[in-house]
């Protein structure tokens, strides 16, 4: 399982997901999240933190 931007049309880019530990998160130039799928170890940790539904495990 691995983190993904599932909804990412609804990123308002608050970064509240800024809580990953192994840096697979980071934000494009309109300050959408982005996953680095390769980096995700599957903790789950940034799913729960948006307040927009845009991250799920997958
Ligand atoms: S699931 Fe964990 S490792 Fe993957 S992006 Fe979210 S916080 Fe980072
Ligand atoms: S917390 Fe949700 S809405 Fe905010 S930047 Fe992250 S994915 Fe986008």
């Amino acid at each position: 399982m691995k983190a993904v931007a599932a909804q990412l049309d609804n990123c308002c880019g608050c970064q509240q997901c800024n809580v990953c530990g192994v840096d697979a998160i980071s934000y494009d130039g309109e300050m959408k999240v982005v996953i680095n799928a390769d980096n995700c170890v599957g903790c789950g940790a940034c799913v729960g933190t948006c307040p927009c539904g845009v991250l799920e495990m997958q």
